[in-house]
């Protein structure tokens, strides 16, 4: 691929994207002026699918016309409403049907995993996580810790990238999962790194944490529909995902969760129960003798956020006909190429991208700290915002910025790289 820093250049890119028609599936967020922005931030809230908008307004529809009888009626009853999300994301993290499920939030859907998953035992109570986690996903393990009667100072093991590095060196994970050796018992790390926008080579995470007898489990909030999963293959224990960045379900979205075919038929998993977790023909007889579903499904509690599963099925829908994944992937990629040529190109020396170089290495997300001496970071983050760039900023020193293959086209990325070099001195 030859590129040029021409606008003319970006505009050919865009001419020859097959991908270019999905813009128009997006509403695209406005300046207070009603313009369109440079929307770089569905790494932190994807836009809106105008099929988001329909499908939740044919469930206002059907809640206003049908009341509690949509529960039951109908290709769209809300009772099993779930399971129109499953193959969908089923393909997205690479698993079977039986695999995945829609439900809760990323945070909720950690813990239930937890309870399942992180059994401390013996000497066996350490859980491996990065340094710099995302203060939830922390939070999360450090009360799951407690709540089991342990010492987060003994048993929380962290690692995090070099002295002076930016990214976490994949041998320094291994080589301290091996040295947890038998006192390791779970490992949870992201698919790719919020901050950074590493990919963690979360294969060879699942081979080490096995070795040593831990389970091995994924947060996925920054890897779901931005880089192609194998969760199945790679043999993960266990994953869980928020749905609102790259799956673009709006604001609060369900979430996701994944558990391995080898855990689905094990009645001694401890797990926390709820009804929609017991056989769905029996349901609603209101026994309370618990039947589980033999699939993931039996980790849910509530009957589920329609709203939210109709804004997520609208999206899905979208992935799968671009093509899905690697397709959007491949698209991705040559946004990426495209970024760092014209970061290179024009701000060399002004910008520092601290996400891996290598593809294998990263997703759509850039990760830019401003390194020249005098110029404050923070500052330029707000007028970027001010000239129409949406993105984001995070303490101590990186504005992120995401091109999303299914709407932001190569002229955007031109854009935004004009902007920044006009705010730079
Ligand atoms: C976005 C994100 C979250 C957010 O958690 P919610 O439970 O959806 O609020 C948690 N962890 C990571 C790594 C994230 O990127």
């Amino acid at each position: 691929m030859v590129f040029d820093a021409s606008l003319a250049c970006a505009e050919q890119l865009d001419a020859a994207d097959t991908l270019a028609r999905y813009r128009a599936e997006f509403a695209i967020p406005t300046d207070a002026d009603g313009n369109e922005t440079i929307y770089l931030v569905g790494n932190s809230l994807g836009a809106m699918p105008h099929r988001a908008r329909n499908y939740v307004t044919t469930e206002m529809e059907r809640w206003g016309s049908l009341g509690v009888e949509g529960h039951f009626t109908g290709e769209l009853a809300w009772e099993p409403y779930h399971e129109l999300l499953t193959e969908p994301l089923a393909r997205i993290v690479g698993a079977r049907p039986e695999e995945v499920v829609a439900m809760n939030s990323l945070t909720v859907n950690l813990h239930l995993l937890m309870v399942s998953f992180y059994r401390p035992e013996g000497t066996r109570r350490k859980i491996l996580i990065e340094e710099h986690a995302f203060p939830s996903d922390h939070f999360a393990v450090e009360s799951q810790i407690r709540f089991h009667g342990g010492d987060p100072a003994k048993c929380l093991v962290t690692v995090g990238p070099r002295q002076g590095a930016a990214t976490i060196d994949p041998d320094d994970l291994f080589n301290a999962i091996a040295e947890c050796g038998d006192e390791l018992a779970l490992v949870m790390l992201p698919g790719v790194q919020y901050y950074t926008g590493q990919v963690l080579p979360m294969a060879g995470i699942v081979a080490a944490g096995h070795a040593v007898g831990a389970k091995v489990g994924f947060d996925l909030a920054h890897a779901v529909g931005n880089v192609p999963l194998d969760l199945h293959n790679w043999g993960a224990d266990f994953a869980a995902w928020c749905t609102y960045k790259y799956l673009n379900s709006g604001p609060g979205g369900v979430g996701g969760a994944f558990v391995h075919e080898r855990h689905l038929r094990t009645p001694d998993l401890p797990k926390f129960l709820g009804w929609w977790g017991t056989r769905k023909d029996t349901r609603f007889q209101m026994e309370t003798v618990y039947e589980p579903i033999p699939t993931v499904e039996s980790w849910q509690l509530s009957n589920a956020p329609i709203l939210s599963m109709a804004a997520l099925r609208g999206s899905l829908e979208l992935i799968d006909e671009a093509g899905g994944i690697t397709v959007l992937r491949h698209k991705s990629e040559r946004q990426i190429r495209y970024l760092d040529y014209l970061l290179n190109e024009e701000l060399d020396t002004k910008i520092l991208n601290l996400t891996p170089t290598e593809l294998a290495d990263r997703g759509a997300q850039f990760a830019l700290s401003i390194t020249m001496p005098g110029v404050d970071g923070r500052a330029v983050y707000e007028a970027l915002e001010t000239a129409g760039v949406r993105c984001d900023w995070r303490y101590p020193n990186v504005i992120r910025v995401a091109p999303v293959p299914l709407y932001n086209t190569f002229v955007d990325i031109h854009r935004f790289v004009a902007i920044l070099k006009d705010l730079l001195p």
